[in-house]
């Protein structure tokens, strides 16, 4: 059995000293003598009230200490411009204006957590801050001695649980000791970086700042995780850091070096993914029957794959496409501006734009890349997006690339995002972003009211139809036909949806394309798209178009299987092919969706952090194809399986 036991130190109120140890339940005496021993003879003065706190500290999370490395720097300047280097490889821009923040930082009693990107301060207690305790490192645990204040160690101990707590994506940490200049910035990529001179000398300024990208209903769990979460740390390194070592001569063997742990590292990320049930695996659908009957136990039906009206395997889309390779060739050989370019490039996106009814449409490799490519193309540092907090990964990517300030807003409050956008007017351009159907949930955008915000604030309107396209509208086109509306500024789709294909698209004036096509990376630095996908996209619309009826089979399909739920108890709906099922606990989740597999229906389990932590779910994806009768028994065997 091991304790947690803490002591701290005051005199008439002021901190002196604190220290903590995770111990096996033997030497909590000697723990406690050494500890009390530390306050009494401590440089800051003689306490007159030390408090030792004895307790069992729950369950024990191990974690891998950060790799360390110093960092020599000799003035603060040079310090800061270490740091930002550091922090910007792994992902954090605004350094300086995270840095400022330390004047405010050091009157906490604890760390000030951040939003990483936005900036704002997320502690629910503004003057207390946030605490990170119950860690210690492996040797001071095993050995049950807590031998001697080792700041260095301590820092490590801390940097390393701070790392690992969910949605925390780095720290900046300076002394407040104003005789001591450094400091340390950690992210569980870069590790634990010293860096010998990060201040002037003699500035009182200093703390800790904890930058967090996440949604902001899971800040409450990291904080839970940092002030309560029992860790010890294994493999804390003994010595103080060396500094880094001199480059190292061209004509040494690479086999002569040692080797760093780097795969251990990665093999401790995995062991945390493991451990919190996340881990995934790539499997084949081979042996999966798209649509049909449940007749053959060994092929499982597919109600999962984002193939809404059994296009992907129409004969005559697949046809297309084995064509088109045998006339084009496999690959298109090039980037579009280069000898990328093919008639099948020009057809699809002349089919695209008359389709959706906009003046022009570009097509790129795949959606994600359209989303990437698009807003970072669109907007840069100066300029604002604003982004609904439950959209898709392609988005929140192309919003971190381009450098605007990104400003969240709550999922489809477009009250939130109305307040938000006035607040922007400073911002050069606005670029509001959005998905049309949330791929999550299947719910969907109130498309008239987002266009009516976004231009009574002059910003950029941008929807994401992957699964609005061929889904939503009575024949297909998507939210604006939904609607009965306007079309969005931009509006981006993919073509490996309900069309059956790979590849991704935006639709839109011709200006905005031109612009696209001369300042989209995505777009411009990789290879186009290669025929076959082409062609299987332009015929899966052409079926589209000539058969609407697929439409508002996926469409009666939706209200049946979700009546049919209903009818077991089971709540939920949907506005589109996406029927939610939440069952919460990630292993649960899984748990579930493998006996429905053994039961015949292969139905993804979602976990964090896909969608939130503690909500996973099942995500069921309907077809036009599916036959009712199969969308019966899939329901009933959801009820039994849960
Ligand atoms: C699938 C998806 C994408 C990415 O499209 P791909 O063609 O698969 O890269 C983009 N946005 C949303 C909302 C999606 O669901």
């Amino acid at each position: 059995m091991l304790y947690s036991v803490k002591m701290r130190a005051s005199c008439a109120g002021n901190h002196i000293s604190g220290a903590e140890k995770i111990v096996p339940a033997a030497t909590v005496p000697q723990t406690v003598a050494q500890l009390a021993e530390r306050a009494l003879t401590h440089a800051k003065g003689t306490p007159d009230f030390i408090n030792v706190k004895i307790e069992d500290p729950g369950e024990i999370l191990h974690l891998p200490a950060l790799p360390v490395t110093t960092h020599a720097t000799a003035t603060e300047a040079e310090g800061r411009a270490t740091a930002a280097e550091l922090l910007r490889n792994a992902g954090i821009t605004r350094i300086d204006e995270i840095m400022s923040r330390f004047a405010e930082a050091s009157s906490l009693r604890g760390a000030m957590l951040l939003d990483a990107d936005t900036l704002e301060r997320l502690e629910p207690d503004p003057v207390r801050g946030v605490r990170a305790t119950y860690m210690d490192d492996a040797d001071s645990a095993r050995k049950g001695t807590a031998s001697g204040k080792n700041h260095y160690a301590e820092a490590i101990v801390l940097a390393t649980k701070v790392q690992y707590a969910p949605g925390i994506v780095g720290e900046i940490c300076v002394s407040d000791d104003p005789d001591y200049v450094t400091g340390y910035v950690a992210t569980r990529e870069i590790g634990y970086c010293r860096i010998t001179t990060i201040k002037a000398k003699g500035s009182p300024d200093g703390g800790r700042i904890f930058l967090y990208r996440g949604l902001r209903d899971q800040v409450a769990e990291t904080i839970r995780f940092l002030e309560h979460q029992a860790v010890i740390v294994d493999n804390v390194p003994v010595l103080p850091p060396v500094p880094l070592p001199a480059p190292v001569p061209r004509c040494v063997s690479p086999a002569a070096l040692p080797q760093r742990p780097r795969w251990d590292s990665l093999a401790a990320d995995l062991a945390a993914i493991h451990a919190a049930g996340c881990h995934r695996t790539v499997s084949t659908t081979d042996d999966r029957q798209p649509t049909s009957g449940t007749s053959d136990q060994r092929r499982p039906t597919c109600l999962a794959s984002n193939d809404y009206l059994g296009l992907a395997t129409d004969p005559r889309v697949c046809r297309a496409a084995a064509d088109a390779a045998l006339t084009y060739g496999a690959g298109s050989t090039g980037s579009r501006l280069t000898t990328g370019t093919q008639e099948p490039h020009l057809a699809l996106e002349r089919h695209l734009a008359a389709f959706k009814g906009t003046e022009a449409a570009l097509v790129w490799a795949t959606g994600y890349m359209a989303n990437v490519g698009t807003i970072s193309a669109l907007v840069k540092k100066g300029d604002a997006i604003l982004s609904d907090e439950l959209n898709h990964a392609s988005i929140i990517d192309g919003c971190r690339l381009s450098g605007a300030d990104v400003i969240v807003y709550r999922h489809r409050d477009l009250d939130d995002l109305a307040r938000k956008l006035a607040a922007c007017r400073e911002h050069r351009r606005r670029l509001v972003v959005s998905d049309a159907v949330f791929s999550m949930d299947g719910d969907i955008l109130d498309l008239p009211r987002f266009l009516e915000i976004c231009r009574r604030h002059d910003a950029f309107s941008m929807i994401d139809e992957a699964h609005a396209t061929g889904v939503l509208g009575a024949t297909g086109r998507g939210l604006a036909e939904h609607f009965d509306c306007d079309h969005a500024d931009i509006t981006l789709g993919t073509l490996s949806k309900a069309l059956g294909s790979s590849g991704g698209f935006v639709c839109g004036p011709q200006t905005l394309i031109d612009y696209l096509t001369n300042k989209s990376r995505s777009f411009i630095f990789s290879t186009a798209l290669g025929a076959a996908n082409l062609a299987a996209a332009d015929t899966a619309l052409t079926i589209l178009e000539q058969e609407p009826d697929r439409v508002a089979r996926l469409r009666q399909n939706a209200t049946f299987f979700v009546n049919e739920l209903a009818r077991y108890g089971i709540h939920t709906t949907t506005e589109s092919a996406i029927v939610p099922i939440i069952i919460g606990d990630e292993r649960k989740a899984v748990a579930v969706s493998n006996i429905l597999r053994d039961k015949g229906f292969l139905i993804s389990a979602i976990r964090y952090p896909t969608v939130a932590q503690g909500a996973a779910r099942l995500r069921v994806a309907l077809s036009s194809e599916h036959a009712q009768e199969t969308l019966g028994a899939a329901a009933e065997a959801i009820a039994e399986a849960i």
